[in-house]
C-alpha cells in the first residue's frame, strides 16, 4: 500500500445539542425540525446573535462582527439556527465564513477583484439567464437566499444591500422573467442542460418552482436538470417538508419517464455542516426520485483549504450523507475576499494530495471559475507566473485569475504595488 499522509477513521454525524446556546435553550424538537420555525427565528443582525450565544462569545467579537459589516462585508448577516448550531464558537471554520470579522480581513482587495467577477450578468440571454457553455445554462429564478455566505460569488446581486454594496436588482416579475427563459430555451435547443438556481431554489415557493420544472421538463431539448440549494446545509427542514417531498416525488417521476436527469448540488464547506438532520433531508430527497445529490464547496483559507479538512468533509458526505463530493471552486475574486483566497500552486497541491482516498467517481475536483470562460481544473491552466501571481487559461487575455498578493513573493508583492 503507498503511504499517505492521511489517515481515514470512520466518524458518525453530529448533531449538536442546540440548547447549550441560551437563546435556544427551551426550543423543542419539534420546533427545531419544523422549516417555519427555523426561518422565523433566522439571526439577521448583532442583537440577535447576542440574544442566541449570550456571553458564551467575547464582546470583542460583536465589536469586530460590527466593523466588518461597516467597512467591508459584501454579503448581509442571515444565519439560519440549523447552521448556528455548528458553530462551535468564534474560532470556528464556519463563523470564519459564515460570519466575518473585520480583523480576519485583509483591508485591501486585490486590484482586479469586482462585483460579478465572472460576468455572469454580462452573458445573460434574457434577464437571470446566464449562457457561457455551449451546451448549458445557469438560470437565477430569485435572488435570495436562507443564509448569507460572506465570500458569495453572486454578492452583486444576491441578499440585501450592505453600508458597502448596493444590490443590482431583477427587475422582471418572476413569471415573465421565467417565461423569457423558457422561450429561450425553446429557441434554443442546443442548451440541453440548466442549472436552477439563485440565490437558492429553497427561497422560490414550491407551487412556482415546480411549475417552471414541469415546463423545463416539456422541452425535448432538456437532459439534465440540477437545483442549487445550499438550504440543504443551511436549513435541511426546508427540503423534509412533506409538501416539498411530494412535489420532489412529482418532477422526479416525470423527469424518470423523460429520462432525465434530476438532481439537486448542495454547498458545503466544512464537515461541521454535515449534520444528521443533512443526511436525513439528503435521503428524502433521493427516496423522492432524485437522481443524485452533489456538493459544490468552495475552497477557502482558514475553513477548509487542507487535506485533512477537505477529506474529512468528503468522507461526511460521501460515507454518511449519501451526498457526492463533486466540485471544490477557488473563491473568486470578489472585493474583500483575499483572506479566504488561496493561490493557484496551493490549489494543484491540494488536488494532489487528495488523490486515491475516496472512489474514483467520489474524488472532487477542484477548479477555478475562470472570469469570461467557466471552469477550468486548476491544472488545466495554460501559463502560471508564480511571482506575480498570473494564471492564464486561453489565448483571450481576460481569461485569467490572479492570486491573492499577500501570497506572492516580495518581489511579485512589489510589482503589484508598482503597476496595480
Ligand atoms: S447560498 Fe449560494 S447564492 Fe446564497 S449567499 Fe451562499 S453562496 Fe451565495
Amino acid at each position: 500500500m503507498t503511504r499517505q499522509p492521511y489517515r481515514y477513521v470512520r466518524t458518525e454525524l453530529l448533531e449538536p445539542d442546540w440548547r447549550r446556546l441560551p437563546g435556544f435553550r427551551d426550543v423543542t424538537e419539534a420546533e427545531w425540525r419544523d422549516a417555519q420555525w427555523q426561518r422565523a427565528h433566522c439571526v439577521k443582525n448583532l442583537k440577535q446573535l447576542r440574544a442566541v450565544v449570550g456571553d458564551r462569545w467575547p464582546e470583542t467579537f460583536f465589536a469586530d462582527v460590527e466593523a466588518d459589516m461597516a467597512r467591508f462585508a459584501t454579503m448581509p448577516m442571515l444565519l439560519p439556527p440549523q447552521m448556528l448550531n455548528t458553530i462551535t464558537g468564534v474560532d470556528d471554520p464556519i463563523r470564519r465564513y459564515m460570519l466575518p470579522i473585520a480583523s480576519e480581513r485583509l483591508t485591501l482587495s486585490h486590484p482586479l477583484a469586482s462585483r460579478d467577477s465572472l460576468h455572469e450578468a454580462d452573458m445573460w440571454v434574457v434577464e437571470g439567464l446566464t449562457h457561457r457553455y455551449p451546451t448549458k445554462v445557469l438560470a437565477e429564478l430569485v435572488s435570495t437566499c436562507p443564509q448569507y455566505c460572506g465570500h458569495c460569488t453572486r454578492m452583486d446581486l444576491v441578499g440585501t444591500s450592505t453600508p458597502q454594496v448596493a444590490k443590482a436588482k431583477l427587475v422582471l416579475r418572476p413569471q415573465d422573467r421565467q417565461e423569457q427563459m423558457l422561450d429561450y430555451l425553446k429557441r434554443t435547443p442546443g442548451v440541453r442542460d440548466v442549472v436552477v438556481s439563485g440565490g437558492d431554489v429553497a427561497n422560490v415557493p414550491w407551487p412556482q418552482l415546480e411549475a417552471f420544472l414541469m415546463r423545463l421538463l416539456d422541452l425535448p431539448s432538456i437532459r439534465d436538470i440540477r437545483l442549487a440549494t445550499k438550504a440543504l446545509i443551511g436549513l435541511p427542514q426546508h427540503w423534509m417538508q412533506p409538501q416539498v417531498l411530494a412535489g420532489m416525488a412529482r418532477v422526479a417521476s416525470t423527469a424518470a419517464r423523460r429520462a432525465v436527469n434530476l438532481a439537486v448540488h448542495t454547498h458545503a464547506n466544512h464537515r461541521q455542516s454535515v449534520t444528521p438532520l443533512v443526511a436525513q433531508a439528503a435521503r428524502a430527497l433521493l427516496d423522492a426520485g432524485v437522481r443524485d445529490v452533489r456538493n459544490q464547496g468552495v475552497l477557502m483559507r482558514g475553513v477548509n483549504a487542507t487535506t485533512a479538512d477537505l477529506l474529512d468533509l468528503c468522507f461526511a458526505l460521501q460515507g454518511e450523507a449519501n451526498i457526492l463530493p463533486y466540485y471544490f471552486y477557488m473563491c473568486d475574486m470578489i472585493p474583500h475576499a483575499e483572506h479566504w483566497r488561496t493561490p493557484l500552486h496551493e490549489a494543484q497541491s491540494l488536488q494532489e494530495t487528495i488523490m486515491g482516498y475516496l472512489p474514483g467517481y467520489a474524488t472532487p475536483r477542484i477548479v477555478c471559475d475562470v472570469p469570461w470562460l467557466g471552469k477550468r481544473w486548476v491544472h488545466q491552466a495554460r501559463e502560471y507566473d508564480r511571482e506575480r501571481g498570473i494564471s492564464v487559461w486561453s489565448d483571450d487575455p481576460r481569461h485569467a485569475y490572479y492570486d491573492p498578493i499577500p501570497s506572492l513573493p516580495e518581489s511579485g508583492q512589489r510589482w503589484w504595488a508598482e503597476n496595480a
